[in-house]
């Protein structure tokens, strides 16, 4: 496997790998990584369908990337995926997977006309005071010495982050800012979460930075991403007579390892009819999805809470890596991720609404007519005086297709689940849907007199509790992940958000996705390129637009005059030798001078 990036090999076709025909490939998971490696072992791989066998432990694919109307409880969407022009692989595949919306075209066109036509922006990123204008005014407010923390952190080397918090590398200048309101809520960050993981989302999204204040660097599917992104992937398989085994619980996977290879051997499942086996050869290529961010995850509905149930058992993502791991120091380190659900917790709940008594406070703070079928919120809205940190946030309407005109569907997430709320009393994890939408309610501006009736008669609001969600953004070191691919491994990878694969950022479908197509690419041996990860981070230009974005706009020049002090060149000095060079250009092209 190699990467590379432009035109010349995105383009081209590969050849059928050697001796495909002979191989089989067994894939553990159904969600985004899984259904990607399937794809890729069609479209690339030229490997037969019939021969691709996916074991599925619930009884729908998709895994984290749901979207469902259950009965009786109603709409939940557990996440809605905030995503990016750059995730490289997932267009690479997309581009291939056809619409079930529109005929003839693909995913990616559906994506890429959907968001030119409708661009993603905010008008109000922040409340305060119980709907009022949370006054971030799409500044940063970050002063020199918070600016400077952050420059340091982008600079420092990956091992000196090993098992940090992004609490030793940042202080209250940062803490306290507008910048890291934006960052903790727009990705899910928690104070105590990995210094090292902030470091790899910082240059990964440097391209991204001016367009964070206003979530205009994001775009959106048409509907939740089960309808709009695991559909149209499981009937491209499906077409292809892939093989959904659901209800397919892997409990273990035995491994034949010595000092020159490692062979996966033997998968133990159970299923309706018991624990089961399946003997593997070296032909048979094993993808493996081990741990999982929505796994122990519990539903509650209008009138019970979600129930935080953090055990690990048998036949889970969990506890399967566990077993993985013991068999070899290559399988990486579970414990590092799932051992403290209390710091790896939240909780989101799905918001229905059926009349329009919800939907004039819901316009006041978006500024647009959530029924217009256009953005409406343009991203999450933070209530940044809430106890438990809501954010929430309306996409285009409808997001589900089977959605009345009369209904809004949205989402709500809080990241403290411990915390009591403002108005109820409770701390999130106890309140049920009714409870949480009348804290959302009254942080919207609704009068108190009206809430309950409004929660009550006017919503219906499904919560969820996700005990592992951001497990894989606790400290961590080189290792405790197993690369998608082990070295000397003969036939297996691993799949998803736990395993390693380099610059790439965790907690996004480009990661699955490309965990996926490394894992076929490397075990078929495929001669085409994997897109390398998008690499803004080595481009000046992304680099200084950045600087001066993060900066709220301020010239180099309005540096703080003691750290202009201390520059090694007097800065007039080293004005005049930039001034007839190409340096002064660019610096003055992003306006930085
Ligand atoms: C609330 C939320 C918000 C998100 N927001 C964003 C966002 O804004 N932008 C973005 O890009 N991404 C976002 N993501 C991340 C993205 O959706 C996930 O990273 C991605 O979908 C994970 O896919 P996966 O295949 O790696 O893992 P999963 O989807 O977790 O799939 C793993 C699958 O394996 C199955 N499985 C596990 N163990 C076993 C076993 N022992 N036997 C059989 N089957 C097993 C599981 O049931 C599951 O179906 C969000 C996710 C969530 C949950």
């Amino acid at each position: 496997m190699h990467y590379g990036s432009g035109n010349y090999e995105a383009f081209a076709r590969p050849r059928k790998p050697k001796n495909v025909d002979q191989k089989s490939a067994y894939i553990v998971g159904s969600g985004l990584a899984a259904l990607s490696a399937a794809c890729f072992l069609v479209r690339d791989g030229q490997m037969d369908g019939e021969r691709i066998h996916i074991l599925e432990k619930e009884a729908l694919a998709g895994g984290a990337c749901d979207g469902y109307d259950y009965d009786n409880i109603g709409y939940v969407m557990r996440g809605g995926r905030e995503m990016d022009n750059h995730f490289e692989v997932m267009w690479d595949l997309m581009r291939d997977i056809p619409s079930i919306e529109t005929e003839g075209v693909s995913v990616l066109d559906e994506y890429y006309w959907l968001n030119k036509d409708d661009p993603n922006y905010s008008l109000m990123r922040a409340t305060k005071e119980r709907g009022k204008d949370g006054e971030t005014n799409g500044k940063f407010n970050l002063s020199d010495a918070a600016s400077l923390q952050i420059l340091k952190l982008f600079f420092t080397p990956d091992e000196k982050l090993y098992n940090k918090k992004i609490t030793d590398i940042f202080d209250d200048e940062v803490l306290n800012s507008n910048f890291w309101l934006y960052w903790r809520t727009m990705f899910a960050f928690e104070n105590w979460h990995s210094a090292l993981e902030m470091k790899l989302y910082l240059k990964r999204y440097v391209h991204h930075v001016g367009g964070l204040p206003d979530f205009k660097a994001l775009r959106f599917t048409k509907y939740n991403q089960y309808e709009s992104m695991i559909l149209p992937m499981i009937k491209y398989l499906e077409k292809h007579n892939v093989k959904f085994l659901y209800d397919h619980h892997v409990i273990d996977v035995k491994f034949d390892i010595n000092t020159e290879k490692k062979v996966a051997k033997q998968i133990i499942y159970k299923n309706k009819d018991g624990e089961q086996t399946i003997d593997l050869t070296e032909d048979d290529l094993l993808f493996i999805t081990h741990g999982g961010c929505v796994e122990n995850s519990t539903m509650g509905s209008q009138d019970k809470p979600a129930s935080f149930k953090p055990e690990l058992k048998a036949g889970g993502g969990w506890d399967l890596w566990k077993r993985i791991a013991a068999q070899d120091k290559a399988f990486g380190n579970p414990d590092k991720f799932c051992s403290d659900p209390e710091l790896t917790n939240w909780m989101s709940a799905t918001v229905t609404t059926h009349d329009d008594k919800i939907t004039p406070y819901i316009q006041k703070i978006c500024q647009r007519n959530p029924h217009s079928g256009s953005v409406v919120t343009g991203g999450i809205v933070t209530v940044r005086d809430s106890s438990w940190l809501l954010s929430w946030t309306y996409n285009r309407q409808p997001q589900f297709r089977a959605q009345k005109d009369n209904e809004l569907v949205g989402w709500i997430y809080g990241l403290f689940t411990d915390k009591k709320g403002d108005y109820i009393k409770k701390t999130m994890r106890e309140c049920t849907g009714k409870e949480i939408c009348m804290e959302w309610l009254y942080h919207l501006g609704v009068p108190e007199d009206q809430i309950e009736e409004l929660a009550t008669n006017s919503a219906n609001t499904v919560p969820v509790m996700m005990p592992y969600i951001t497990a894989f953004f606790m400290p961590r070191e080189k290792g405790d992940r197993p690369l998608v691919v082990p070295e000397g491994s003969a036939n297996f990878a691993f799949l998803g958000q736990f395993a390693e694969t380099p610059r790439d950022t965790i907690f996004t479908t480009e990661y699955s996705m490309r965990t996926g197509m490394e894992a076929v690419y490397t075990l078929l041996d495929i001669e085409r390129a994997v897109p390398e990860v998008w690499g803004s981070t080595y481009d000046i230009r992304d680099l200084l637009n950045a600087t001066y974005a993060i900066r709220d706009g301020k010239k180099l020049t309005e540096l703080n005059p003691e750290l202009l002090a201390k520059s090694p060149i007097p800065v007039p000095m080293l004005l005049m030798k930039l001034a007839e060079t190409d340096v002064m250009k660019l610096l003055k092209d992003s306006k930085l001078l």
